[in-house]
């Protein structure tokens, strides 16, 4: 053989080995969609329970073109939540220069979807906030000296005040907020490794887009333990939020000379976006859903996160019961000496994790709900992990509650 035959060859074999993990982890994916078919008949076949809320899908901070960064527009917006038969959306843009970028986003309903119309505001240090509804004036934004100022305004004028990017917080004291968005979409996909995702994308993409996420998703740990001892210390109460934190603006585009597309991934459009993760809100039954219903609701923290691309956790309870109270995820519940009973349950089998305050009290495997006697007070969360999906979501949370706080 001649010379450059066997380089060639020795190329193409080293081409053809390199492959081999990729198609490994098609493989993986394909068998995680059969589990994620699966699980969602399992979840449809269940019999519905009774109940004293109902439960409303939707999500939480997205920008369109409007505050820059994104070339998003409302049409997509809409589109995406009526595709995923979202039930709210919280748009949270950017303030710009020439535009009130709050009073001209999307609010009030549209194709039935309820929109609320909110801020993401940056200070001084270049920490974050949510303000919901935004501020009428932009210049709020620049004006604020520092993170505390603006939660104070916020709650002044009865707005909803939110942590955002929790991480970029360097001093935790602080009072008066809402909550915190202890998961956001676009911070976990800053973990992507670009090398991986290429290969991914050539093997993967055009069978699974949508869970490729799981190849990248990681627990937000950090931000959990800061909200654990944010609400384990003293009085405060926080409640959590999962951001989509949606642009539409991460992707691949390849156009010919005249400008036309020929190849285009999106790798977050607003679509897939919303089928990641959502929140859901939890409002007694007979209550109707609207701006000041879903923000009191955030407020209270009668809420969870849920990663429905793995299974739609519609149904999910986190509940306590004493011999003289029933309270729900994000209230408060008196200990003193009565019999108190924390419940959870979820709508398919799974593992179920009790923490307190940070901790981990107790865990009950492949259960579809699971009672906890209370003998210490604290502040009680739950997790749920879907360990059929195996590798690599199922060791990773499908569900987070909001806190019960036993006093
Ligand atoms: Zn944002």
């Amino acid at each position: 053989m001649k010379r450059w035959k066997k380089v060639a060859l020795a190329l193409l074999c080293l081409l053809v080995v390199a492959q081999a993990p990729f198609i490994y982890r098609r493989y993986r994916l394909g068998r995680l969609a059969a589990v994620v078919a699966a699980l969602n008949a399992e979840r449809a076949a269940a019999p519905p329970r009774d109940d004293s809320h109902d439960d409303y899908a939707g999500v939480f901070h997205v920008h369109t073109s409007l505050g820059g960064h994104s070339t998003g527009s409302f049409d997509e917006v809409v589109r995406g939540a009526k595709s995923n038969r979202l039930v709210f959306v919280v748009m949270t843009e950017h303030p710009a220069a020439f535009v009130n970028t709050a009073e001209a986003t999307l609010k009030g309903t549209r194709d039935g979807i309820l929109f609320v119309n909110g801020s993401e505001l940056v200070v001084a240090g270049g920490e974050r906030l949510f303000v919901i509804p935004g501020f009428a004036g932009d210049a709020a934004a620049a004006e604020a000296p520092d993170l505390q100022t603006l939660i104070n305004r916020a709650k002044e004028e009865g707005r909803l005040a939110l942590i955002a990017y929790p991480e970029q917080v360097r001093d935790w004291r602080l009072s008066g907020f809402d909550g915190i968005e202890v998961y956001n979409l676009y911070t976990n996909s800053k973990e992507i490794n670009y090398g991986l995702l290429a290969g991914d994308v050539l093997w993967s993409y055009w069978s699974y887009p949508d869970l490729l996420f799981s190849t990248f998703y990681e627990r937000p740990a950090a931000n959990l333990k800061k909200w654990d001892e944010v609400n384990a210390s003293g009085g405060r109460r926080a409640s959590a939020i999962a951001g989509n934190d949606a642009h539409a603006n991460v992707g691949l585009s390849l156009r010919d000379q005249a400008g036309e597309e020929f190849l285009g991934i999106k790798l977050d459009p607003y679509e897939r976006s919303f089928r990641v993760v959502r929140n859901h809100v939890l409002l007694e039954k007979g209550q109707t859903l609207n701006a000041e219903t879903l923000l009191a609701a955030l407020r209270q923290g009668h809420s969870y996160i849920s990663f429905d691309i793995f299974c739609d956790a519609g149904g999910f309870r986190f509940d306590a019961e004493s011999s003289l109270e029933k309270k729900i995820m994000g209230d408060e519940i008196a200990l003193a000496g009565r019999e108190l009973r924390l419940s959870a349950r979820v709508p398919v089998r799974s593992r179920i994790v009790f923490f307190r305050d940070g901790q981990i009290v107790h865990e009950e495997k492949e259960a579809l709900g699971k009672e906890l006697m209370v003998e210490h007070p604290g502040v009680y969360r739950v997790e749920v992990y879907l360990e059929r999906l195996g590798s690599p979501a199922g060791d990773k949370p499908w569900i987070i509650s909001n806190p019960i706080y036993v006093r």
